[in-house]
Parts: C-alpha cells; sequence; structure tokens
C-alpha cells in the first residue's frame, strides 16, 4: 500500500529560533544552510528515482540571497537550517532555472506521490507556504502592503495603526468512506478524466464541525444519509493548501440521487466490481480506475478492499 504523499516531515520547526531574529540571521548566514527553491508553480527534485531537491553550499547562499524573504522551514539533522525560498523572478526556460548536479523542475502534484515520504512532505510544506506568501502581499483589512515575520509563517501589516496578521492560510477539507452493506460510495467530478471515480469530499465550510461537514457534503452529491462518522487520519494537500481530513462513514437513509451540478455522476460499487478497476486505465481512457497511490482517498479505500470498515481505523 502506497504511504500518503506529503507527510513525514523530518524537520525539528524549532519555533524559538522562528521567533528570535537574531538566530534567525544566524541561521540564514550559516555556510550549512540549505534551500528548497519553488521556480513559479515547480518544484526542484533530483536524481531517478526522484528525491527532493535541497540545495546546499554556495549555490544555497546564492539562492537565498537571490530569491525573495527566504521562508525558514526547521532544522534538519545535527541542526542544520534548512529555508524554503521563491526563485520565480529567476530568469528562465519553460523548464526553470538549470541548477545543475541532476535536478530538474517539476509539478509537484504528479511527481509527489513518486518521491519518499518525507521528501513529498518537505517539497509540499515549502510550496504551501511559499504560494501562501505570493497571496498575501497585501493586508485585507486596509489594502497595504504586509511584511514576512516570524521566519515566514506568519504575514503583518507593515502599517503600526493597522498590525493585521496573518497566518498560512489552511484550508480544511472533509473526504469520506461511506459504506452501506459491502459496499463502497464513490462519485466522478466534472473536470476528472474519463474513468476516475473515487470517494466523496468537500470543503468545510464556516460555522460547522468535522462531523457536520462529512453528513452535508455526502448529502449533497448524493442524496445519502449517512451516520457513525469516524476520523481515519489526515493529509496536506499543497494545491495549494488543503488538509484532507479522512472519515469513515455508513449510510443510514436516503436514496442515491446524484445532484449534476455538484457531481458528474455517483454509484454503489462492491468488492468485485472495485477489482476491475485498474491504475493502467489511467492513461489508456478506456476502463474504470481509483484516485492516484499515495492520496487519502486511495488509502481509504485500499484499505477496505483489503479487510473492509475495521481495517480503515
Ligand atoms: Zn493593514
Amino acid at each position: 500500500m502506497t504511504p500518503l504523499a506529503y507527510t513525514g516531515l523530518g524537520l525539528d520547526r524549532a519555533p524559538a529560533v522562528r521567533r528570535d531574529p537574531l538566530r534567525l540571521a544566524a541561521m540564514l548566514a550559516d555556510p550549512r544552510a540549505a534551500a528548497v527553491p519553488l521556480w513559479r508553480d515547480l518544484s526542484l527534485v533530483a536524481g531517478e528515482p526522484p528525491r527532493a531537491g535541497v540545495v546546499a553550499g554556495p549555490d544555497a547562499r546564492r539562492l537565498l540571497g537571490a530569491g525573495l524573504e527566504p521562508v525558514f522551514l526547521g532544522l534538519a539533522e545535527a541542526g542544520r537550517p534548512v529555508f524554503a525560498v521563491d526563485i520565480s523572478a529567476m530568469e528562465a526556460g519553460e523548464a526553470g532555472p538549470d541548477l545543475g548536479g541532476g535536478t530538474r523542475f517539476v509539478a509537484l502534484r504528479a511527481c509527489g506521490p513518486l518521491l519518499p515520504g518525507g521528501d513529498s512532505g518537505l517539497l509540499g510544506y515549502a510550496r504551501a507556504v511559499l504560494l501562501w506568501h505570493r497571496r498575501q502581499r497585501f493586508c485585507g483589512a486596509c489594502g497595504g502592503p504586509t511584511a514576512s515575520a516570524e521566519g515566514g509563517l506568519l504575514r503583518r501589516c507593515a502599517d503600526p495603526a493597522c498590525d493585521a496578521q496573518y497566518h498560512p492560510r489552511i484550508d480544511p477539507v472533509v473526504i469520506m468512506l461511506v459504506e452501506d452493506d459491502g459496499r463502497v460510495l464513490l462519485h466522478r467530478q466534472h473536470p476528472w478524466p474519463p474513468g476516475m471515480w473515487s470517494v466523496p469530499a468537500g470543503f468545510v465550510e464556516p460555522g460547522e464541525t468535522l462531523v457536520e461537514a462529512v453528513i452535508r457534503e455526502v448529502r449533497e452529491e448524493t442524496g445519502v444519509a449517512v451516520g457513525d462518522v469516524r476520523y481515519v487520519t489526515s493529509q496536506p494537500w499543497p494545491f495549494p493548501s488543503s488538509l484532507m481530513m479522512a472519515f469513515t462513514a455508513r449510510a443510514v437513509g436516503g436514496r442515491l440521487t446524484p445532484d449534476p451540478h455538484e457531481v458528474a455522476d455517483a454509484a454503489w460499487f462492491g468488492r468485485a466490481e472495485l477489482a476491475d478497476f485498474d491504475d493502467r486505465h489511467r492513461h489508456s481512457g478506456e476502463g474504470r480506475f481509483l484516485a492516484h497511490p499515495g492520496t487519502v482517498a486511495r488509502l481509504l479505500l485500499d484499505r477496505w478492499l483489503a479487510g473492509g470498515m475495521s481495517a480503515i481505523g
């Protein structure tokens, strides 16, 4: 079973360092400092099979000097500081700047599940926080500019009279495996490639609990009423800033009536039918396949296929 992508960040986030401007400056000047660059929408990987592209030595200092407001991600082994840096301003061809050493810039969404767990966690964290910086350059309260603070996990309005503070944005999403009598509820969303099916999911809305969000989403998309909602696990999803929170639930009523505005289709599937789903159909344009290995949707389904609801929690 493929482990969850974008988890397992192996860094000490070192909040005491983050909040101390002098220690932060020393970390940035440390010759061992490493840089995790993001160029426009692309992340850096190295080698084959790919690993996270982490730039060290003089090259790292060059990137940290050239990029906008480096973000302190934390301390790696032996206290080595690791920063994320947005180098989008660097001139380059379509494939991004050539940083040498067998590295290349790639779309993380395609490459993330191929990386070792902690590596995709590192690139996902860097991507999520740097994209947030790009989108929070101005204060939502007064419209003035904001500035990075606390090593990059805060932005503050530059006008002391306003002093609004902004934390990195995280959008909560519930995603749920709904079972009824040995079958699971799957749906298709309109933008998905032909043949792809997965479990329902949706953004949490203001004023509701996670359990209420699970119940509402399933009912809105499919007409099915659910209960016995249980938390399973969660997965950061840096496209750009979601946190997928996974649950199981049981159908307790309602009738399957997919809402065509919400979903392209929805249906119940038993184990025998799911056995015909095949990842090789992803590129063939024929047959059915499930969400990509490494996603929490796939984890829910693989565990259910392996042993039912008792194998999930
Ligand atoms: Zn302001």
